[in-house]
């Protein structure tokens, strides 16, 4: 599982098989390149980008401060903000994996100037795990599910494929 298969599994179950499936169309996206121009200059001068892999799940923690054991992710804006919890909560449970307890999270939206604390409960531990289960049962369906006609649609890379 990876942080976008998260994000994607929240956000739309429709674009997580197009991603699933290996067709990816990102990179046209205007929307997705800010956010990684924001997240890419905001740590600037502490780049400690952190790759992590194992042969269930790969992470990149935008920066992880190893004293207060916090993961620090960065983010536009918080219209997603559940999202983006769930996918640090997930980055807190492959630590907890790799075997680094009592690791919390922080969601830095640095156009808003604002900090959202994150700490994973063991009802999301169990959550976490349905989650795992449902993206695998996505990825094996032989077709994608339902548009869901949402006004984001027009900023997702995907538009064209479901729409036009
Ligand atoms: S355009 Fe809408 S329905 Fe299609 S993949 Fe994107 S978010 Fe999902």
């Amino acid at each position: 599982m990876t942080g976008t298969q998260i994000a994607y599994y929240f956000l739309c179950q429709r674009k997580l098989w197009f991603f699933l499936r290996n067709i990816d169309m990102e990179h046209n996206s205007d929307t997705v390149a800010l956010g990684k121009f924001i997240s890419e200059s905001t740590y600037e001068r502490e780049k400690h980008e952190i790759h992590i892999t194992d042969d269930e799940d790969e992470i990149v923690l935008d920066f992880y401060d190893d004293k207060t054991k916090t993961i620090h992710e960065v983010k536009k804006s918080d219209k997603m903000e559940e999202t983006h919890k769930w996918q640090v909560k997930f980055y807190i449970s492959v630590l907890e994996k790799k075997g680094v307890e009592g690791v919390t999270g922080e969601i830095d939206y640095p156009k808003l100037r604002q900090k959202e604390k994150v700490e994973l409960t063991n009802e999301d531990r169990t959550k976490l795990q349905e989650i795992r289960k449902e993206i695998g049962n996505i990825k094996n369906m032989e077709i994608p599910p339902d548009t869901i006609n949402k006004p984001f649609c027009k900023q997702c890379a995907y538009y064209e494929l479901c729409y036009i």
